[in-house]
This record gives C-alpha cells, sequence and structure tokens, in this order.
C-alpha cells in the first residue's frame, strides 16, 4: 500500500450518508493520512474543493439536490486546464451503464458499496501516486519550457551581437575602402587645384585693375569655383587625415564653439523666419565640460555641418537643441533636431562621402566629415533617428587632462610685415607662394633647396621659412632640424601634400611650428600666418 502518498495526500468526501462518510475518515485516520474535509451536502462540494484544494475527491453518485455525475461535471470545469485530480466513485449502483457513464464523465475509478476499507486505502494510493507524478512531470516541463526559453533568447542575443559586429564591420571597411579612394582622387586635384589658384593670385591685379569688368566679373567667378573646389578636397582630406597629423593643436572651448557655430550659421536659419518661412527655434543646454586638445576652426565645421543638416531637416520649422555634458572623462555633445529624420538605410550609409538625399543641392561630405573627425580624436559618433521623429546626433570625445586653460578665441590678424623664405624645388610653385604673401604685403625671397636655405638663414635674418616637404636632396623636415642643429630660430611652416601625411606617422617633426596641406589658398595661408603669428 502506498503509505507515503496517503500521509501527504488531502481528501475531500461527498456523500449524503453520514455512516459512509465515518467509515472512510476512520480508515484515513487509521493510514495515518493527510488532512480530510468531508460533506453530506453535494451543494457544498464545489466550495469545499476551493478551499481545501484536495489530492483526491471520493464522491458518491446518488445523492439529493445534485447528484455525482452533475459534481463531477462541474468540478472538471472548476480545474485549471491541465491538472490532474483523481475522482474516486463510490455506490451501490453497480451496473455497467452507471460505471460508462460516471466514467466518461472524468471520474477515475471505482468502489461498490459496502465498502472494503482495505480496498478503499489502495485504490486511494494508487490515485494519489499518479496524481503526485503527474504534478512531478508538469513540475519538470514547466523547468524546462524556462529553461528552453532561456537559452532560446541568449542564442537570440548572440545571433543579435554577432550580426550588428558583422554590419559594423562591414561598415567600417565601406568606409575605409571610400576614404582610401578619396584620398587618391584629392591628391590629384590637390596638384591642379595650386596651380589654379597659385596663377589666379598672381592675375589677380590684373584682372582688379586693368581688365575690362566684364572679364574681371569672369575671373571672380573662376577663382570662387575654384576656391570651392579646394574646400571639398579640404573636407575629403578630414574625412580621410590620419590622427596626429593635425595642425597646431590648442585646447578647445566646447561651449564656446557651439556658441560661435550658432551665430555663424544664424543667417540660414534666422532669415528664414524673418521671411515668412518656417522658423528654427535653437535651445542650448550647456553644463560646464572640459575642454579637448584640437582645433577650434575644425570643431566649428564640425557643429556647422551639423546645423545645416539639422536645418535642411526641418523644412517646415522646427527645434535645433545642443547639450553639453561630462561623463567619465568623455565630453558628450548632443545635437538634435525635430526634422523629418532618416530611415534605417539612411543611417547605415549617412557616413559615407557622397550619400545624399538632397540631389544636386548636396555634397554628402558634412557627415563624412564629422565622422572622419571623431575618429581623429578617438571619439565616437552616435545617430538616434527613425523617418519623422527627428535625429539626435552624440559626439563623444575624451577630455583633454584636466586644468588646460580654455583657447582665447582666434586673434585678429597680424599685419606686420613678415620677411619670408619660400623653399620649393618646383620653381612655378614657390613663386606663387611668394606672389601670395607679396600681395598679402610680406617680402618673400623664392629658393630651390635646402642648401640654398641654410645659406640664406646664415646671410640674414628671416621671420619664416615655409618649405615643401617632398624635395629632391634635402626634405623640408631635415631642412627644418639642420636649422634647429645650426642654432637658427625661425618659425617653420612645413607644406605637406597628401602623400606625406598619409606616410608620416610621428606628428610635427623637430623645428616644424606648422603642418600645412596643400593645396595653399590665399585663407588657408592667412590663418597659418595668424597662427604662428598670434596678434598680443
Ligand atoms: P549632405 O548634407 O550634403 O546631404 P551630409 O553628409 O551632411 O551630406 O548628410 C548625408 C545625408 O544624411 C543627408 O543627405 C541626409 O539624408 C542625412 N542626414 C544628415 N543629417 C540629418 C538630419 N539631421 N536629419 C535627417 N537626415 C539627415
Ligand atoms: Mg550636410
Amino acid at each position: 500500500m502506498s503509505l507515503q502518498a496517503l500521509s501527504i495526500g488531502r481528501f475531500l468526501i461527498v456523500d449524503d450518508e453520514v455512516s459512509n462518510v465515518r467509515l472512510l475518515e476512520r480508515a484515513l485516520a487509521y493510514a495515518k493520512s493527510g488532512p480530510v474535509v468531508s460533506t453530506t451536502d453535494p451543494r457544498k462540494a464545489l466550495e469545499l474543493l476551493h478551499s481545501s484544494k484536495p489530492d483526491i475527491v471520493l464522491l458518491d453518485l446518488h445523492m439529493p439536490y445534485v447528484d455525482g455525475f452533475a459534481l463531477i461535471a462541474q468540478i472538471k470545469a472548476a480545474l485549471p486546464p491541465g491538472e490532474y485530480l483523481p475522482i474516486l466513485v463510490l455506490t451501490a449502483d453497480v451496473t455497467s451503464e452507471t460505471r460508462q457513464r460516471a466514467l466518461s464523465k472524468g471520474a477515475q475509478d471505482f468502489l461498490t458499496k459496502p465498502l472494503d476499507p482495505h480496498e478503499v486505502l489502495l485504490r486511494i494510493g494508487n490515485l494519489l501516486e499518479t496524481r503526485f507524478l503527474h504534478m512531478e512531470l508538469q513540475r519538470q516541463n514547466g523547468a524546462l519550457e524556462r529553461l528552453v526559453a532561456q537559452r532560446t533568447g541568449q542564442l537570440e542575443d548572440a545571433l543579435n551581437r554577432l550580426t550588428s559586429a558583422q554590419q559594423q564591420l562591414v561598415k567600417q571597411e565601406r568606409l575605409r575602402a571610400l576614404g582610401m579612394m578619396a584620398s587618391g582622387v584629392a591628391h590629384d586635384f590637390n596638384n591642379a587645384l595650386t596651380l589654379v589658384l597659385g596663377h589666379g593670385a598672381l592675375l589677380r591685379p590684373f584682372f582688379e585693375n586693368d581688365a575690362p569688368q566684364a572679364e574681371g566679373e569672369k575671373f571672380r567667378h573662376l577663382m570662387a569655383a575654384a576656391e570651392d573646389a579646394a574646400h571639398v578636397v579640404t573636407r575629403l582630406r578630414d574625412f580621410y587625415r590620419p590622427a596626429d597629423q593635425d595642425e597646431l593643436r590648442v585646447p578647445v572651448d566646447v561651449n564656446l564653439s557651439i556658441q560661435q557655430a550658432i551665430v555663424l550659421t544664424a543667417p540660414r536659419w534666422r532669415d528664414r523666419g524673418r521671411s515668412g518661412g518656417a522658423a528654427v527655434e535653437i535651445e542650448t543646454q550647456l553644463a560646464e565640460v572640459p575642454t579637448f586638445v584640437g582645433h577650434p576652426p575644425e570643431f566649428r565645421d564640425v557643429l556647422t555641418n551639423l546645423i545645416f543638416n539639422a536645418i535642411d531637416a526641418m523644412p517646415t520649422g522646427g527645434k535645433l537643441r545642443f547639450t553639453t555634458a561630462c561623463e567619465e572623462g568623455l565630453i558628450i555633445v548632443k545635437v538634435s533636431d525635430t526634422g523629418v529624420g532618416m530611415t534605417e538605410d539612411e543611417v547605415s550609409r549617412c557616413l559615407e562621402p557622397f550619400f545624399t538625399t538632397k540631389g544636386a543641392l548636396g555634397t554628402g561630405l558634412g557627415l563624412a566629415a564629422v565622422y572622419g573627425f571623431v575618429q581623429r580624436y578617438g571619439g565616437s559618433l552616435g545617430i538616434d533617428t527613425s523617418k519623422g521623429h527627428g535625429a539626435c546626433f552624440t559626439i563623444k570625445l575624451p577630455a583633454a587632462a584636466a586644468l588646460l586653460p580654455v583657447a582665447q578665441g582666434e586673434a585678429p590678424p597680424d599685419k606686420r610685415a613678415l620677411r619670408v623664405l619660400v623653399v620649393d624645388d618646383q620653381e612655378m610653385i614657390r613663386e606663387i607662394i611668394a606672389e601670395m604673401l607679396r600681395v598679402e604685403g610680406h617680402t618673400a625671397n623664392p629658393v630651390e633647396d635646402g642648401v640654398a636655405v641654410l645659406a640664406a638663414l646664415e646671410t640674414r635674418s628671416w621671420d619664416l621659412v615655409i618649405s615643401d616637404q617632398s624635395m629632391p636632396g634635402m626634405t623640408g623636415a631635415q631642412i627644418a632640424s639642420e636649422a634647429v642643429a645650426a642654432g637658427v630660430k625661425v618659425p617653420f611652416i612645413l607644406l605637406t601634400g597628401f602623400g606625406d601625411e598619409m606616410r608620416a606617422q610621428g606628428g610635427t617633426p623637430p623645428g616644424v611650428d606648422l603642418l600645412l596641406s596643400k593645396p595653399l589658398t590665399s585663407n588657408s595661408l592667412r590663418n597659418a600666418l595668424e597662427t604662428v603669428f598670434p596678434a598680443s
């Protein structure tokens, strides 16, 4: 006899005859059973079922008010799905019709009255064991299902991580390949534009003073187009330029740069509101943040690109928001708009150079330059957007070591006339650079190589040397270090072509104050002089 099942089981007895109830109670007490609840009123059976939660129901068939068949149906209906609660029917009616009817309603077993207590206990023990086995099975199934769900979740996570890592890799490779391609294009254009702009600078006085007005006008258009082209090349270079090949770096005040960029771009967003167009509202939430070491105009260009994109994305007006924060040594700059947003496909491609959805109005170089910038500074760029719901660009940059003073804006141009030595092995280029310097009011002496430079430095004092890097014989960097070795202290600007930048990895060479990339424009030359000779 399964005594253990009996001892932990809970029992519900429903029989209108008190003597039967007592007999069953005594038999169960004899077997030291678990708790027993009984009733002689079948109308109370369901209530007791809920309150006592039995493991087995011992049920009489023929009772007043509610008969056993109806009760079996009610009990079955009251049970949660999947629960197995054995019902043992006790009856004096032994006809096979009655038995079949009770079994078909859901009774598990039969005992005929008068009851044999021993047989009663044996049957109950068997039914209880079946119930407990069933419960254990269900418990294990549940645990198994939870385990499977958990494992499935883990596998899905792993798959997602893998897919996104793969996408990231493909994207980086694509950007790298595009960068290499862009660098080749930029290199060739550099050389051509240096000549175009240089000759243009030489021809400028003629077209401005002597040529007929119409020709002068055409010349200005030509120069403006060439300057634009040079600008595009510069932005391409921004995308590719390797780290640490930058111009002189200073601590950059992030909040000040944002405010300047807002002011500088004002003509684009303010006029729209004024001319009755849709207004762009600007909101700033700038926390005190540390500086990073960089080039303020470059960072302003990054912000300007983001601002122009945001304005383009809000043709019917909206809000442009800037926030800054600092977390764990990272400066966090967020630029968000309430514009048209981007599709998933647009997000995945927007950093590629030349990707634009603006047709002829876009160059597709803005975000490529922003991406190049954060790469160079060891930062990251996050884009949070969906179609129709605006866009938020998050730039994270490592902060400079603590307590760096903030850069004091840009110095006004120094109008002092400088004596400059210009070195380039190509006569046309050194003449052009010299002429550009003269146009700015400086004295310029073009020489062809390092030997001539060192000789000139010995015989006269100079304010500045501007030298090409790649030359046969001595390179520009070698000339600078020779000058230092000879004890000559002279500011030195080194002109680098695109190829040199890619090869050089060690930062600014000794004796060199500033690296300046070709093509040289009047503006970049002027800026370089302002950097090397800040007004006091
Ligand atoms: P361009 O502005 O010349 O198109 P960008 O590189 O600056 O080039 O931007 C590339 C593309 O990314 C845009 O054409 C536009 O589709 C999308 N984009 C950039 N910024 C936003 C923005 N704030 N909201 C919606 N789309 C944007
Ligand atoms: Mg843009």
